[in-house]
């Protein structure tokens, strides 16, 4: 019998664990540890993939003036299709106004509010890590990231021998992440079910679609929907001369596993895999584009972060200047930047946009209810904007693709 192919798998396992959530409810915990140790396993390779990901990747970039221009063309993407986000997201909250006339209910709180409470200079200084190994005991990628781009740059920098030797050994360890990875990707199906279960489970708030919140959820979503299926393949197909149905396809097991999980990060393996072996993208692309992409460039938070806050404005009656949006903009963008690729970071992080413009905090209690089904529709398009960039900048670099 042939074997189904994994992303149908995965919308199985979908359909299957919303059925049972509801069916059964009295046995999520039966089988919501797939979805635990599904997770784990892919929090195990993160950090090692991203490691050696990224020394390859760097040594096989080779002089540093490849490297300061890769580097500057994926800048340049994040920071381009996040303001598009942002404005296509302006644009549908001041249009339907999803706030004006919602409930204050605010006697919720919120767990780690005020924990982002550093500066944007202090976050940049964090940078640099003061002991590599405590940064990745506490899985700070972006101090991995700058250490492994080092790294891998200076390894470029020595004597043949000790170049041709670690080149080796890192793209050998390389080798057996990625196969670790695919051995920890056949499990998706089972992890999936265990996730989905125990998220349709802990929302049994159906009731909200009707309402306000509804309203909210549905100007999110749209805007989400332009920036995936207009604004990006457009840029995919202009400036990366690539086909988006193809590349769509291509990566579409990774963006079902990013819906599951919310997890850009727990995700990043998957989107590896997908993006080098099927659309084509060279490792040396892949390799330090998308754990960059993955931590840095959230398309979909960003939209989320502008149109919560100013969703909760207009909740508060509050009409916002035009400073005001802008500013809304500018910390929307970097709280999109600042925000860990892990389920609901960006809910914690839009406290940042709120005090900018002079929002109570406690409007975060508003759209606390509704964020964990947003965050599945968020994270799917940071990580389909991760893998738009991939193509883009590989194309940009001559290279030949499979879409
Ligand atoms: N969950 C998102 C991600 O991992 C971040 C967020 O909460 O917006 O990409």
């Amino acid at each position: 019998m042939k074997k189904l192919k994994l992303h149908w798998q995965i919308l199985i396992a979908l359909l299957l664990a919303i059925a049972f959530a509801l069916i059964f409810p009295e046995y999520v915990v039966y089988v919501s540890w797939m979805g635990d140790l599904f997770i784990r396993g892919l929090k195990m390779v993160i950090i090692p993939l991203i490691l050696s990901s990224i020394i390859s990747g760097i040594t096989n970039i080779g002089s540093a003036k490849n490297l300061g221009r890769i580097g500057l063309k994926t800048l340049l993407y994040y920071f381009l299709t996040s303001t598009l986000a942002i404005v296509t997201g302006l644009l549908f909250v001041n249009i339907i106004k999803p706030g004006v006339g919602a409930e204050l209910g605010l006697s919720q709180t919120v767990d780690g509010l005020g924990v982002n409470s550093d500066s944007f200079g202090t976050t940049m200084m964090n940078i640099v890590p003061t002991n590599i190994f405590v940064a990745i005991v506490e899985n700070k990628m972006l101090s991995i990231i700058f250490f492994a781009v080092l790294f891998g740059f200076f390894i470029t920098k020595t004597k043949n021998t000790h170049r041709i030797f670690l080149t080796d050994l890192f793209n050998s360890v390389f080798d057996v992440m990625m196969k670790i990875t695919m051995f920890v990707i056949k499990f998706t199906p089972l992890g999936i079910f265990g996730i989905i279960v125990k998220v349709v489970s802990e929302n049994d708030n159906l009731a909200e679609l009707g309402s306000r919140m509804g309203i909210y959820m549905a100007t999110i979503f749209l805007a989400l929907v332009v920036h995936s299926f207009i604004t990006l393949p457009l840029l995919l197909k202009v400036i990366g001369k690539a086909n988006p149905l193809k590349h769509f396809n291509a990566v579409k097991t990774a963006l079902l596993t990013a819906f599951s999980t919310s997890s850009s990060s727990a995700t990043l393996p998957l989107t590896m895999s997908a993006v080098e072996n099927k659309s084509g993208v060279s490792n040396k692309i892949t390799s330090f584009t998308l754990p960059l992409g993955a931590t840095v460039n959230m398309d979909g938070t960003a939209l989320y972060e502008l149109i919560a806050a100013i969703f909760i404005a207009q909740a508060y009656g509050i009409d916002l200047s035009i400073t005001a949006q802008i500013i809304a903009v500018f910390t929307a963008l970097l709280a999109s930047i600042g925000a860990a690729g892990i389920p609901m970071a960006g809910l914690v992080m839009i406290t940042i946009v709120l005090t900018a413009i002079g929002l109570p905090l406690e409007g975060v209690g508003l759209i606390l209810a509704v964020d964990r089904i947003l965050d599945m529709f968020r994270t799917a398009v940071n990580v389909w904007s991760d893998t738009c960039g991939a193509v883009i900048i590989a194309k940009s670099e001559g290279e030949k693709l499979k879409v």
